[in-house]
């Protein structure tokens, strides 16, 4: 019957390396990884030995006879996956690959890694597997994981399962955890070259985009952060009052926003079983939000959130999905566009009050204009593709259009593309060398794109670099100790 692999799968390529047959694709050495939603199982090479969801941090992996009802479509999207034309063969084995470094000529190295998040975590582990060194983890918040903790929706239990990597690294004997220690605050990159013969810093991107509209800062107006903060329980987060809003615009269609609609319209007791914060449920059992309409200035097929967690939407209990204006035409069946056109015509007035019921409405073609409102928010004005304004009212504007990274004073940084300067993880300095035993990672090193496995790979390449310059003698110089 085979496994299949289904919606929560990040792409980490944990279950790749584990299969004894190697029939999960695209490998990370293939094309297409990194870009496919998901990995596949061949299931006419699968021998359900069940390997690869013991190895899977996210719980995304199943027998294909244990599918919940709405899993189902993954066993078919696994084995369509193979009937592509250009679908690798399975079984298929990459060349092996050995360190190309002297690793006995490296000594026992003393390293720090800045973050908790999955970054840090996948880094942390490589450097715990290829040397003796010691790990020092440093966190500005006294709880650890990053957007693990603070970014996944708190409906998707499987997906926070990645938790439990953080919680096994820090047992780990040679890892040290320094909480609430927020480096360029209460202590400087320079402190900690000093102290440490290399540093990672794994922190992420926490910098909101802007819109660029007229009244964005109006009361009312809020950055997808700021809700994801409220519903995980961030502890500065500030509480969302839902009692007097009836329609929230989310702008934005990637997988973020469509979590900022799942969970605004969810049923609180459902919530209350999971990670969702107690304050949040409180504030959901008293939401007056019947509506959340998802705006974008991109069409239906170019949209950014992936087939799985739309078609996740579709199965909401007591919740429409419904799609404003005309349906794409000629799409091809599977893809993004044909889901999209699969869904019921929105029949309300966007203008107006939304009718009972509750809905999440995908409005596309419709760029922003500026968040309107006397002292507070009243609605988004959109021009659609006639060049017509329209102002869609709302209680609540939620800004779902990405992050940016944010200096840490002391370390490089590019204010046009937001990222830590680097070279294959070595962080560059003004003049393009390479700062001496200073390394970046997963969203500070690439920008803000990817989900969580996606950092797994990056981390590999950044210790390789680190391991290379160990070898070389460029890091763990003699230094009197702390
Ligand atoms: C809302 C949201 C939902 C997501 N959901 C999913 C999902 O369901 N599945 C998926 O695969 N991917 C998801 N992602 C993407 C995933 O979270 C990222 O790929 C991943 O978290 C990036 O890891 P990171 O370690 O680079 O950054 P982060 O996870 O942001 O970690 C950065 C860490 O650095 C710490 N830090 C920052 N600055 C400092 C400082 N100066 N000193 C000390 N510590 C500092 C922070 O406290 C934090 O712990 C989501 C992203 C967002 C924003
Ligand atoms: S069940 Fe075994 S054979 Fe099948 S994909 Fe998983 S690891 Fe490979
Ligand atoms: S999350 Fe990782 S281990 Fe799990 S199915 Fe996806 S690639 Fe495999």
């Amino acid at each position: 019957m085979a496994f299949a692999i289904t919606q929560n799968c990040c792409s980490d390529a944990s279950c790749v390396s584990v299969c004894p047959v190697n029939c999960i694709h695209p490998t990370p050495d293939e094309p297409g990884f990194g870009t496919t939603e998901l990995l596949h199982v061949d299931p006419a090479t699968c021998i359900d030995c069940g390997a690869c969801a013991d190895a899977c941090p996210v719980d995304a992996i199943a027998p294909v006879w244990l599918l919940r009802p709405d899993q189902l479509v993954f066993a078919q999207v696994n084995a369509e996956y193979f009937t592509l034309p250009d679908a690798p063969a399975s079984p298929v084995w990459d060349p092996p690959r050995f360190p190309g470094v002297d690793l006995a000529a490296i000594g026992r190295l003393d390293v720090a890694v800045v973050g908790t998040g999955p970054a840090a975590v996948y880094a942390t582990q490589a450097v715990l597997r290829a040397t003796d060194a010691r790990v020092t983890l440093i966190d500005r918040l006294t709880t650890t994981g990053g957007l693990a903790r603070y970014g996944v929706a708190p409906d998707h239990p499987g997906t926070r399962r990645v938790l439990e990597s953080t919680a096994a690294v820090l047992r780990h004997p040679r890892v040290t955890l320094r909480a609430g220690v927020e480096v360029g605050r209460d202590v400087t990159p320079a402190q900690l070259a000093a102290e440490f013969d290399a540093v990672l810093y794994a922190t992420g991107a926490a910098g909101d985009r802007s819109l660029g509209v007229p009244g964005e800062d109006l009361p009312g107006s809020v950055a997808a952060r700021s809700v994801v903060h409220w519903y995980t329980g961030h502890p500065e987060a500030a509480p969302v009052d839902l009692a007097q809003v009836e329609r929230v615009v989310v702008v934005g269609t990637g997988n973020v926003a469509l979590d900022i609609a799942r969970m605004l319209t969810g049923d609180p007791g459902r919530l209350a079983g999971t990670d969702t914060a107690a304050a949040a449920v409180a504030a959901l059992r008293a939401s007056a939000v019947r509506e959340v309409v998802l705006v974008a200035r991109r069409s239906a097929v170019d949209a950014a959130c992936s087939r799985s967690e739309l078609r996740a939407l579709t199965h909401l209990s007591g919740v429409q999905v419904q799609l404003a204006g005309e349906p794409p035409v000629g799409a091809e069946p599977g893809t993004l566009g044909a889901l999209f056109a699969d869904l019921d015509r929105y029949a309300g007035d966007l203008a107006a009050a939304p009718a009972p019921g509750r809905r999440i409405v995908f409005a596309f073609d419709r760029t922003p204009e500026a968040v309107v409102g006397d002292g507070r928010v009243a609605g988004l004005r959109v021009r659609d593709v006639d060049g017509d304004t329209t102002t869609v009212t709302a209680d609540l504007v939620v800004r779902a259009i990405g992050h940016v990274g944010v200096e840490l004073p002391g370390l490089p940084h590019d204010p046009a593309t937001g990222r830590v300067p680097n070279d294959a993880g070595r962080v560059t300095g003004a003049d393009g060398r390479p700062v001496p035993g200073t390394y970046v990672v997963g969203w500070a090193k690439r920008g803000p794109s990817g989900g969580i496995g996606a950092n797994r790979s990056d981390a590999e390449e950044t210790v390789q670099a680190l391991l290379a310059d160990a070898a070389a003698g460029l890091v763990g110089r003699p230094r009197p100790r702390r």
